[in-house]
């Protein structure tokens, strides 16, 4: 699908009155820059907004603690003992799983340890790790830390997926390559969803497919991807994924997090795991003292470890609200495509000799942030974006990320940020 674009002011806001989702940025509380007026805000890919409609779902629980103390387990308007039931259609729903492969729990990092704690059972033969360079800093030092916890070194069980040489994205077709070449010694291919650095949307069925064909098991990490594209796990056959929430999730700072099982995993109970009393079945939970065995439930759930933090879990609720009321990801995605495109056409337009977008120009590869790499002056560019009122950030060394999202940004703010960095190049 080819759009036409135009660079004229009035092209943008009248993309906005034609924007079926135009509504949905007034949920949301947007941060004042000095001069009183909104920033343009392009960092949900680092930190979502906050929902307006998040302090009353807050509000609640702590009216709930205040009233009812310890009964408020179960007598709360939402009971807290089962907080996190009520999250898992509306997250299932979002990344294209059955409600028994999710559970919402912990943060993104621990996730990943107790899926790979599960998953990542190195033998002899098989103990090797395949990642995408550059991963998220925190992915690495999980999963070097998990090699070392079995006893083996990085250098020889963890292999990295890189770009070629002058080029930006990992290309699908030498990441087949690596798992051809290692698909013996293979134990777990982790993979983002979409890359925090570059803004590449990987191929997942492609890449779980080559692997799942070698006996190789498949993890993916969508804290970039979850709320920015659609997805299709159980479909894809992923075996296992984790996420956080604060990003395109709008859930608020250390928001819980989330983790899927495919369902012949999830309701697999043999499978070994790290448990906590959460995980076990409701109807034997507060028997444990009698019978101290682990039942888990045949489900995700199975994989909580603790009761529910129900301070950080409230403002997911009201996110995922806005995910539901708003249809889901296809219209959002619908207006992402537009969005994205139109920042990248404005880019075009500029012409810049002065910075080269290294997300890749198809949008089937990518979600909603472009990155842009400044070739020179790149931290006085971005602090020059910072005055204008642009909210980006900034990865070094030279590399800025913008993410106009489809919850509440507009044409015209994109419009607005291509004639701030055409005026200070
Ligand atoms: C944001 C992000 C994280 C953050 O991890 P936390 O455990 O939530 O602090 C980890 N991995 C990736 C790929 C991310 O984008």
């Amino acid at each position: 699908m080819t759009m036409q674009f135009s660079a004229d002011e009035e092209f943008a806001k009248q993309l906005d009155s034609e924007d079926p989702l135009r509504a949905f940025r007034d949920k949301f509380h947007l941060p004042l820059g000095k001069d009183g007026k909104p920033l343009i805000y392009f960092a949900g890919n680092s930190l979502g907004l906050m929902p307006k409609a998040a302090r009353q779902v807050v509000d609640q629980e702590l009216d709930d603690w205040a009233k009812l103390g310890v009964d408020a387990h179960l007598e709360a308007k939402t009971p807290w003992y089962t907080y996190h039931e009520p999250l898992r259609e509306p997250t299932a729903r979002l990344i294209g799983a059955k409600p028994v492969e999710v559970i919402c729990m912990n943060s993104l990092t621990v996730n990943l340890h107790l899926m790979m704690a599960t998953f990542y059972r190195p033998t002899k033969s098989r103990f090797k790790v395949l990642m995408e360079d550059p991963a998220f800093p925190s992915d690495t030092y999980a999963i070097k830390t998990q090699i070392v916890h079995h006893g083996l070194g990085p250098k020889d069980a963890l292999i990295l997926a890189s770009p070629r040489k002058g080029e930006f994205g990992v290309r699908t077709e030498d990441i087949v390559d690596l798992i051809e070449q290692n698909a013996d010694q293979l134990a777990v291919v982790l993979i983002a969803g979409v890359n925090f650095f570059s803004g590449q949307l990987f191929d997942i069925p492609t890449i779980t497919k080559a692997a799942q064909k070698r006996g190789i098991t498949v993890g993916v990490d969508l804290a970039h991807a979850i709320g920015n594209v659609p997805l299709s796990l159980h479909d894809w056959d992923v075996d296992f994924a984790v996420w956080c929430s604060y990003k395109y999730l709008n859930a608020g700072p250390g928001a819980v997090a989330g983790a899927y099982l495919h369902e012949r995993h999830a309701t697999n109970t043999k499978l070994p795991r790290l448990a906590g009393w959460f995980g076990n079945d409701p109807n034997t939970r507060f028997r444990l003292h009698l019978e101290p065995e682990f039942i888990p439930v045949p489900s995700a759930d199975s994989w909580q470890i603790s009761n529910p933090p129900i301070f950080s879990m409230a403002p997911l609720r009201a996110s995922l609200s806005i995910f539901e009321e708003a249809g889901g990801m296809r219209p959002l995605r619908a207006k992402s495509i537009k969005l994205t495109g139109y920042l990248e056409f404005l880019l075009n337009e500029i012409g810049s000799k002065k910075f080269t977008v290294i997300t890749p120009r198809d949008a089937n590869a990518r979600g909603c942030q472009l990155s842009i790499l400044a070739h020179e002056h790149p931290k006085e560019l971005f602090q020059e974006l910072q005055t204008a009122g642009v909210k980006c950030d900034f990865r070094e060394p030279h590399v800025i990320r913008v993410a106009p999202t489809p919850l509440y940004n507009t044409f015209h703010e994109v419009w607005r940020f291509a004639k701030i960095l055409a005026e200070h190049q």
